[in-house]
């Protein structure tokens, strides 16, 4: 008896298996259909001042509405078109719709598209890149790429060598997700790098835990010395902000205390309620 219970078991654990080994084929093949479709679209979180004045960059993140599923979050779809070799037709659609929108923002907002490590092991990101730019008329001052440390897993030379010619057309190089994974130190020094994006795993026990709050203070002390501006990721309370200002922590915030992602219209509108708002300020402390 125990051996047929067994036995049903293992079979109802391997019919589940299949089932979602089926349901992964269908929603890759609905995944190839959206991006050959380019029905993927594109959210913008703003990057802030840390005092809130003003907006600097923003951010593009990838969208998928399935059309029966909803919304799919990024980290899976992201990490299915890695495994499927359709990355790059992704990065490139991004790419265009990021600098296309940045165009229609005041010029001071810069634009932060992400680049997968795929995108990094073929040559043709820089003529990607290029192309996107020409397309759209944006300087390449106001693009910023951002890659996180899986980038340099296989061929760090390679890589290096992509970002420093990237980084000698104007192009802002940004590492982010920086304290995940296996963050060397060493990274920041070795790299050619603009900007260390700090992951939000680091803010987000700094009101309860003065250790947390230590380790990010002595992270962004150290990329700082290096020369290197900092965002902080993923700041969501008004706590985490004052502690953020009262150390000087952050050149840059991005978070839902600010902003979440938003459409693109968003970001010139927003930029402008801002701006009105210190305008109004200043007026208001003259007077
Ligand atoms: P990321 O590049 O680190 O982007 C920041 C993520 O944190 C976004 O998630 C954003 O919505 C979320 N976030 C922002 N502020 C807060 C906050 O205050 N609290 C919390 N809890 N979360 C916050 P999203 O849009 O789901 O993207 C997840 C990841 O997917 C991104 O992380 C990035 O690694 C990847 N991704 C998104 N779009 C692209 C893309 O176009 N290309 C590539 N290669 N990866 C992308
Ligand atoms: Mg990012
Ligand atoms: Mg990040
Ligand atoms: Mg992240």
């Amino acid at each position: 008896e125990s051996k047929s219970r067994l036995r049903g078991g293992i079979t109802g654990f391997e019919h589940e298996m299949d089932g979602r080994y089926i349901e992964q084929q269908k929603l890759k093949a609905d995944l190839r259909e959206a991006v050959a479709a380019g029905a993927l679209s594109v959210a913008f979180q703003p990057m802030f001042k840390a005092d809130g004045t003003r907006i600097e960059c923003a951010e593009a993140l990838a969208r998928w509405v399935h059309p029966e599923k909803g919304a799919i979050p990024p980290d899976v779809f992201i990490r299915l078109a890695e495994e499927m070799g359709i990355i790059s037709d992704i990065t490139r659609f991004i790419l265009f719709k990021a600098c296309s929108e940045c165009m229609t923002w005041p010029d001071h907002i810069a634009i932060s598209v992400n680049l997968s490590a795929r995108d990094l092991r073929d040559n043709d990101i820089l003529a990607v890149v290029s192309e996107a730019l020409s397309t759209s008329g944006l300087k390449a001052s106001r693009l910023h790429l951002e890659i996180t440390e899986s980038c340099l897993i296989d061929e760090p030379a390679a890589v290096r060598a992509i970002l420093a010619e990237l980084r000698s057309h104007g192009i802002t190089i940004a590492i982010d997700d920086f304290g995940t994974g296996f963050s060397s130190l060493s990274y920041l020094d070795t790299l050619p790098l603009d900007i260390v994006k700090i992951d939000r795993s680091f803010v987000r026990n700094i009101a309860e835990d003065t250790r947390r709050l230590k380790l990010l203070c002595g992270t962004v002390n150290l990329a700082r010395e290096l020369g290197l501006k900092i965002v902080i990721e993923g700041v969501e309370t008004v706590e985490q902000l004052a502690l953020l200002n009262k150390h000087r922590s952050a050149d840059l915030v991005q978070g839902y205390v600010f902003s979440p992602p938003v459409p693109s219209k968003e970001i010139g509108i927003l930029s402008q309620a801002l701006s009105r708002r210190v305008t109004q300020r200043r007026r208001s402390k003259v007077a």
